[in-house]
């Protein structure tokens, strides 16, 4: 059987990166070897993000592109995945077709029998979700190969239901992955040389609770956190509704759980978090990060907002700003409010103008990069311990992260990829740190 080449383009979030690495890895078994242009390719998969406005446009632009591929190489297979795929279904099939098969956020397994048909000329659209048991021998989980750091996926899906959101319409209600599964592919890849695992839901602090006889994701912690060769832990995306004492705790008890938590406020007015369905108030958000600096002094904070929510007042949004300053995260992904169709906020009717969203964005923006950069001051001239991911930008540069997720650079041999070594802090920029290797 001749090898096949797979091109694969990944957009959003972090979920859709690991399950672009599971597609990698199971592609593989069928003889298919990633290569980085599509040109090159005799399959070409886009694993698609609908969370922000515009989403489907995107991939529309980009679809027509690779579709002109075809003239050139008639045996090319186009395929579309993820959240777009999830929502679109058989209509990307009727819009393009030149695209062979279509696959929904649950129906990544189904791929390898979807490409067969595809080279007979049958084109599919698999985008049915599957129920709470099936889903759970279902999840991504990587072959306990790689280095470094490595994503492994507990839990999927949302029950939120955030008046903007699209997630739970093209995710499904939340599911937890079984935790002795998730131990043993933990193991897997520890045994592989993976020193830090990133462990991914879309909300992680709820794994568990919905699943009679699995650990909370406190105890899931402390469990993994026992796992012996295991040096760093970390975790995304948290809820702040479902930030709990026990969690809390664990920064506290646990030194292997970096110092670092992504905890997404969106809004500091009340009447805003209330139209948004966010499912807490300022004061509940702001006790939690205070609970969290108390537990683990020097915990990096970053956060989410959205500026310019249907009916935000000008009060609202001073609001918001003063949450970021009490708060002072190292770090926050600042959005202007777009309708996602089909959402409830989509329907909300006091939209703002364009201009003001983006005026109250760019004050947004000016206050957080003063935030970061004297956060980021704050580490020079320390010792940082540096988990190194790759090649930096500059020649002979490395680049890693720090314990606080700090991206670090410093000049370093390629060997130490995968490798956790001691840096000292030498200089401070907005995005990033530059060290030296004690
Ligand atoms: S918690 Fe809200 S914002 Fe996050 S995925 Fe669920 S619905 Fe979307």
């Amino acid at each position: 059987m001749n090898a096949h080449s797979l091109y694969i383009e990944t957009y959003g979030c972090q979920m859709n990166v690991n399950d672009s690495q599971r597609i990698v890895a199971m592609l593989s078994d069928d003889r298919y070897q990633l290569v980085n242009s599509p040109v090159e390719a005799d399959l070409i998969l886009l694993n698609t993000c609908s969370v922000r406005g515009g989403a489907e446009e995107k991939v529309y632009n980009r679809l027509s592109n690779l579709c002109s591929l075809k003239k050139i190489n008639k045996q090319l297979v186009i395929g579309v995945g993820g959240c777009v795929a999830q929502q679109e279904g058989e209509q990307l099939l009727e819009r393009f077709p030149l695209v062979d098969l279509v696959f929904g956020t649950h129906t990544v397994h189904l791929l390898p029998g979807m490409l067969q048909d595809a080279r007979h000329g049958i084109r599919r659209s698999e985008t049915e979700f599957f129920d709470t048991e099936q889903r759970r021998d279902l999840f991504p989980a990587t072959r306990g190969e790689g280095r470094g750091s490595q994503f492994v996926t507990v839990m999927q899906g949302c029950n939120n239901f955030c008046s903007y959101c699209i997630v739970p319409f093209v995710r499904g209600r939340e599911v937890s992955r079984r935790a002795e599964d998730i131990l043993e592919e933990i193991e897997r890849l520890v045994a592989a040389g993976v020193v830090e695992v990133v462990l991914l839901g879309q909300n992680v602090n709820s794994y568990g609770i919905h699943q009679d006889g699995q650990p909370s994701f406190a105890q899931l912690l402390r469990q993994i956190a026992a796992l012996d060769g295991l040096q760093r832990i970390r975790f995304t995306t948290s809820h702040p509704k479902d930030m709990s004492d026990e969690l809390i705790a664990c920064y506290a008890d646990l030194p292997k759980l970096c110092s670092q938590v992504q905890l997404p406020a969106q809004a500091g007015s009340n009447a805003v978090l209330a139209r948004m369905n966010r499912g807490y108030t300022r004061e509940h958000y702001l006790d939690r990060i205070n609970a969290l600096k108390q537990a683990r002094p020097g915990i990096t904070i970053t956060g989410d907002i959205i500026v310019g929510f249907p009916g935000e007042t000008e009060a609202d949004f001073e609001e918001t700003m003063s949450l970021v300053e009490e708060v002072r995260y190292a770090d926050v992904y600042s959005f202007a409010y777009s309708p996602r169709p089909g959402t409830r906020a989509a329907d909300f009717t006091e939209e703002l103008s364009k201009h003001e969203k983006q005026h109250r964005l760019a004050r947004l923006i000016a206050t957080q990069r003063n935030i970061t950069l004297e956060i980021n001051r704050s580490f020079l001239h320390t010792r940082q311990e540096i988990l190194v991911e790759g090649i930096g930008k500059h020649p002979g540069q490395l680049s890693g992260r720090a314990d606080s997720g700090k991206t670090v650079n410093f000049s370093g041999e390629p060997a130490l990829i995968g490798h956790l070594v001691p840096v000292v802090i030498t200089a401070a920029y907005q995005n990033s740190l530059v060290g030296e290797l004690i």
